[in-house]
């Protein structure tokens, strides 16, 4: 199947400025931006597993969550529009229903069936009963959790790490990843990688023992450290700060990121190197994780 076979493995760049000079790191993006032309990133990684697993069981339909701008719903519906699976979005929020965006018009074009609910129900999402109700309502799928955060998603991330291990030749002393639910550094930790997790929500404290949970059945992960004052006021939220070094990234190096996760580990990232948080001869890999349907242009 192309879309579960493009573009692997995806290149790795070296990024060299004044501040990595001065700070003697070796900076390095992992372009798994460049995965597939509408299924970015870390949500291809995530779904692999779980998208191949459906397959193997015969299942017609996966129903998944999120929100109305959700790049796991988008890649969700390409995917499996692609791999010949029905798909079902349960969409945070009943006033979206009749108020279309680019994001939810591209899942309806690619077959996937659009469940608007309440923020109350939405927050059920992870709860028994609730899966038991909204499993029977939609006979029975495929169920994904949101985000495409599970075991198998681990798995497929995981493969990331191999890749940058063979490009390098050794693992990489941190792999930077942004964090929405986790399920990536998460991935990134069971290869036994470090894991460099810039949270792009406020309060993103939690996110540890989500990770840790994770990891429950992995018996050697990688250290985690989790940064959380690079959310730019919360989940979706930035400011005209982060525009512009969006836009001096791309100058500099000729690379777009986006305004929800790519662009705030980014600048979380030249902020620890400027203040001298890694040794000299430190080797980081951020991930660029995709993103680039939900990008605002500026
Ligand atoms: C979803 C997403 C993330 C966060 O991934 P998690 O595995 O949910 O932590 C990071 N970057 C981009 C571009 C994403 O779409």
């Amino acid at each position: 199947m192309d879309l579960l076979s493009s573009q692997i493995p995806t290149p790795l760049q070296r990024l060299m400025n004044a501040a990595t000079e001065k700070a003697g790191v070796a900076l390095y993006i992992k372009r798994d931006d460049l995965i597939h032309p509408t299924v970015s990133g870390n949500k291809w990684r995530k779904l692999k597993y779980n998208l191949l697993e459906a397959k193997a069981r015969s299942e017609t339909a996966v129903l998944t969550f999120g929100g109305a701008y959700s790049n796991h719903l988008y890649a969700t519906a390409a995917a499996g529009n692609a791999l010949g699976l029905k798909t079902i979005g349960i969409v945070r929020g009943l006033e979206l229903e009749n108020k279309e965006n680019a994001t939810l018009q591209f899942c309806r074009e690619r077959g996937m069936q659009l469940h608007f609910v309440t923020r109350e129900e939405y927050r059920q999402r992870n709860s028994k009963d609730y899966l038991k109700h909204i499993s029977n309502r939609f006979d029975r799928p495929y169920l994904i959790p949101e985000g495409g955060t599970t075991a198998l998603a681990l798995k497929g991330v995981a493969e990331m790490v191999y890749e940058v291990r063979d490009q390098l030749g050794s693992l990489p002393d941190f792999i930077a990843t942004a964090v929405g639910t986790g399920g990536t550094a998460a991935g990134i930790l069971s290869a036994g990688a470090n894991a460099l997790a810039f949270s792009a929500l406020k309060g993103g404290d939690f996110l540890r023992d989500d990770i840790s949970e994770l990891l429950n059945e992995c018996k050697t992960p990688g250290n985690l450290a989790l940064l959380t004052d690079y959310h730019f006021g919360g989940y979706a939220k930035w400011n005209n700060e982060l525009l512009a070094f969006m836009q001096d990234f791309r100058a500099e190096f000729g690379i777009q990121l986006e305004q929800v996760y790519t662009a705030k580990m980014f600048y979380g990232l030249f902020d620890l190197i400027q203040k001298g948080y890694f040794k000299a001869g430190t080797t980081v890999v951020a991930v660029h994780t995709g993103g680039l349907q939900g990008l605002i242009r500026v």
